[in-house]
């Protein structure tokens, strides 16, 4: 990871454009920048944070490549915490890649993906959390996905991370102590302050998951499985949603024979909506392919809309079919409420339900809002205001944390031996600390700033 060299790169998108930068960033970045630079300023004495007008010059060929702007920014007042000048030219491919080839010419080396951020976080300028932040600010394609990232960078994902991180390594030094001085008067913890003090830190790693489960969500959308028997009205119930008509909608029953998906938003989310077959035991070959696919659905799908029709109300079918779900979030819809009363399917059901006419579109609102409220559970989520983990090696490496813990925990119970029980709480903490990168190896780290785009 040797950072002695300087590197350069064009850190903007190629094509037509009024502006095009090229950054270097190393111990040579400025000597290099002032012997490409004609103008007035003597570059290589300039002050940092200074910006100098004048002509970017090809001097072998004695010849003027481009008008611009040098920026300069010594360490470690910089982006990677290096000596780092850019030059800005006009736009578009030449010009820039002529001024990125004399760079080259000059000493430098062509940046890899990411390597200005891995600087960065190699000189100390941001942790792990903050530097895939930036990568996730490049690519976010929402304006909650955009505000989670820009929190993240913030740091307050990794303050979370740090405070769990703390009191891990506080309990694994009272353990240690105990262990290594048995007959020193020293501070002692308990079983049941250990134990206390363990689950503080796996409910803080299991908030973060939670979060995490909505900040995914809230990127990446949901699935939705529409299920129920036939002619219950999920294709209507479908068809609503959206708007217009897509699936076909028939009185026979059994004629959804396949899966139909659409796409659309529920409150901001992206929404993946699965209208599948009727949930029925048939003997129909055609039509069982089509159930056990409806069956796969709900099982793939973050949550269920299983419809019941108002008229019926839930037979033993549906409840195998609810209870098949386990613990999957299932939001009941009962439907057909204009020729039916449904308070008393509504009474009967112990979950979350909702009231629709998906023919008359009526009730669509509060089936929206509901889903929404389940799906996310509180509304602070999407205000960028709290921690949200939104990255899945993130959330790996809390769940493994909270595995960690928990397993710490039952093995206190158990009475097991401590110099066994502390290595745990070791894992924990080196668990925590690969999500902030402290512990983290330089393959690990090659591999995060690889997926960087270039110039980055
Ligand atoms: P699916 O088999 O569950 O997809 O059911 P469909 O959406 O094909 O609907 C079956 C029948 O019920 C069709 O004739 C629909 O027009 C009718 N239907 C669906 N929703 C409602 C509703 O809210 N009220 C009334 N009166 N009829 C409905």
């Amino acid at each position: 990871m040797g950072t002695s060299d300087t590197i350069a790169a064009i850190i903007t998108a190629p094509g037509r454009a009024a502006v095009g930068i090229i950054r270097l960033s190393g111990p040579d970045a400025v000597r290099i920048g002032a012997a490409l630079y004609e103008g007035r300023a003597d570059l290589a004495q300039a002050a940092s944070h200074t910006i100098h007008y004048g002509w970017v010059v090809d001097g072998r060929a004695a010849r003027r490549i481009d008008e611009a702007l040098f920026l300069l920014m010594r360490a470690p007042r910089s982006y990677t915490g290096e000596d780092v000048v850019e030059i800005q030219c006009h736009g578009g491919i030449t010009a820039t890649r002529e001024i990125l080839a004399l760079c080259l010419r000059a000493g430098a080396r062509l940046a890899e993906e990411g390597e200005f951020t891995k600087r960065a976080f190699i000189n100390g300028k941001l942790d792990l959390t903050r530097a895939e932040a930036i990568m996730d600010i490049v690519d976010a394609k929402s304006e909650a996905a955009l505000s989670q990232a820009v929190a993240q960078k913030s740091g307050v994902l990794s303050a979370r991370i740090q405070a769990v991180r703390e009191d891990v390594l506080e309990l694994i030094a009272f353990i240690q102590a105990d262990l290594d001085y048995p007959e020193d008067d020293i501070e002692r913890l308990d079983d049941d302050a250990l134990r206390t003090r363990t689950e503080a830190c796996a409910a803080a790693t299991g908030g973060l998951i939670r979060s995490g489960q909505r900040g995914k969500i809230i990127r990446e959308g949901i699935r939705l499985a529409i299920c129920g028997q036939p002619n219950v009205g999920k294709s209507s119930l479908l068809n609503a949603l959206l708007g217009r008509e897509r699936a076909i909608v028939t009185d026979i029953a059994g004629t959804t024979r396949d899966i139909v998906t659409e796409y659309l938003t529920i409150a901001g989310i992206p929404v993946e909506i699965l209208d599948t077959a009727g949930i029925r035991e048939t003997a129909d070959v055609i039509e069982a392919i089509g159930v056990e696919r409806a069956k796969d659905a709900g099982a793939g799908a973050d949550l269920v809309l299983y419809v019941v029709d108002a008229q019926r109300g839930l037979d033993d079918e549906d409840r195998a079919f609810l209870a098949s779900l386990g613990e999957k979030p299932c939001l009941l819809v009962v439907n057909k409420v204009d020729l039916a009363d449904a308070s008393a399917v509504l009474d009967a059901w112990q979950g979350s339900a909702v009231a629709i006419s998906a023919k008359h579109a009526g009730g669509l609102e509060a089936l929206e809002e509901k889903i929404a409220a389940l799906l996310l559970e509180d509304a602070a989520i999407g205000t960028g205001q709290d921690a949200v983990v939104s990255n899945a090696r993130h959330l790996a490496l809390l769940e493994r944390t909270e595995d960690d813990l928990e397993s710490f925990i039952q093995g206190l119970e158990l009475g097991m031996s401590k110099d066994i029980l502390v290595i745990d709480l070791q894992h924990a903490w080196e668990n925590l600390g690969l999500i902030t990168g402290e512990t983290a190896s330089e393959d690990l780290i090659d591999t995060i700033f690889s997926k960087f785009c270039l110039g980055k």
